[in-house]
């Protein structure tokens, strides 16, 4: 019994301490925020739809900012519940879905399922939603994401030319150098060298993803797109791709050699994913917002996606260094590396596959 109520205790913990977690990613909950309240001529009188409201964060803002109704769609139960005593605390509750008195007078409503299977679903028209926000993004951007979920709910319920909040998704991929992943951390323990620990973990994280920050100190390459989604137009099946990216060396990184001495040389010893969600000017007109997971901003709680090379690369890293033009050593440093990226969904469990293969080294 007392197993049980350690598993209850926790997994209530747990689950809460999710929302919790995103709330306080103030980067993550500050944009929708400013994208939610600072566009009052797409917000004020609209019908919105929160798809996965969890709390109901985004709801309570979109309340805020003066819709006229706001859908709150959430599958958990216990989310559900929750985000309804949370809108009825906040006299944000619609009077239709407080069950009782007519106190609340607000414009929330709460209704619980999976949005591909509500059943009570005719309570809210097709095509009638002026707005649709969620926060879908995973790891990776696709990694557990919700995204088929809200494309789902846009083709049933948005009105002809209606905002997607976000409207863009940006991934991106650059070259990282030792000091990246887990190696930096365990270089100084209290003053102690643990850095076998760094390239143990290394060695096994080749050919993982690994979602850890990078420090943008680290970066040893150029940053390139690697794919661009379209939130109002896309289709499922884009979630699915393979992209080429080429990267040079990035000039201003800093000079890393393995042994401690200063060359002309930067290890990149592996790709970073990030991406960046874009509420554009095409909906956001008074205040477009960026989102960004970037290792060249505040940190959130999406980090980075690592993907670590089986060996590490020399990078040149001084355009005037005569051995530019030869490659691949490390006294004949690169200066491309060509590489094709894949991400296809593995659909059984909302995961994903992502493949690297080094394409040309040059
Ligand atoms: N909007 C909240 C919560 C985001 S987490 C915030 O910004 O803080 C995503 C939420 O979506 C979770 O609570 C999850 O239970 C819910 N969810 C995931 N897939 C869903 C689906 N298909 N239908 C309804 N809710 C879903």
């Amino acid at each position: 019994e007392i197993k049980n109520r350690n598993k209850n205790y926790f997994g209530a913990y747990s689950s809460f301490g999710i929302h919790r977690d995103m709330i306080s990613d103030k980067v993550r909950t500050d944009a929708y925020r400013q994208a939610l309240l600072e566009n009052p001529s797409l917000l004020k009188s609209a019908v919105v739809m929160d798809v996965g409201c969890g709390t109901g964060i985004l709801s309570l803002f979109a309340a805020q900012a003066g819709a006229s109704r706001v859908f709150a769609v959430e599958a958990s139960e216990k989310m559900a519940a929750i985000a309804t005593q949370i809108a009825k605390d906040n006299n944000l509750l619609h009077n239709g879905s407080s069950g009782e008195g007519s106190q609340h007078n607000g414009v929330i409503e709460v209704v619980q399922g999976m949005i591909e299977e509500l059943e009570n679903a005719d309570r809210i028209q097709p095509h009638s939603v002026d707005v649709l926000v969620s926060e879908w993004m995973g790891y990776c951007l696709l990694y557990e994401s919700m995204l088929s979920s809200v494309l789902f709910a846009r083709d049933r319920w948005l009105k002809p030319g209606g905002a997607v909040l976000p409207d863009t998704a940006t991934m991106f991929v650059a070259g990282f150098g030792r000091g990246g992943a887990s190696i930096s951390f365990w270089e100084n323990v209290y003053g102690f060298n643990m850095s076998c620990i760094g390239r143990e973990v290394d060695d096994n994280a080749a050919g993982i993803p690994i979602v850890d920050v990078i420090d943008s100190c680290n970066i040893v390459t150029t940053t390139e797109v690697l794919q661009s989604f379209d939130l109002a137009t896309m289709q499922p099946k884009q979630m699915e791709f393979t992209a080429d990216v080429e990267l040079g060396p990035k000039f201003d990184a800093p000079l890393h050699h393995p042994s401690g001495s200063k060359s002309t040389t930067n290890w990149c010893h592996g790709l970073v994913l990030w991406f960046e969600t874009g509420f554009t000017k095409r909906f956001c007109k008074e205040k477009p917002v960026n989102l960004s997971t970037s290792p060249y901003g505040p940190s959130t709680h999406w980090s980075q996606t690592i993907l670590t090379f089986r060996e590490p690369i020399a990078m040149a890293s001084n355009v005037n260094s005569e051995k530019l033009t030869l490659v691949g050593t490390n006294d004949c440093p690169a200066v491309r590396i060509q590489s094709r990226i894949s991400i296809v969904r593995a659909l059984q469990h909302r995961s994903i596959d992502i493949s690297l293969e080094l394409t040309g080294i040059g």
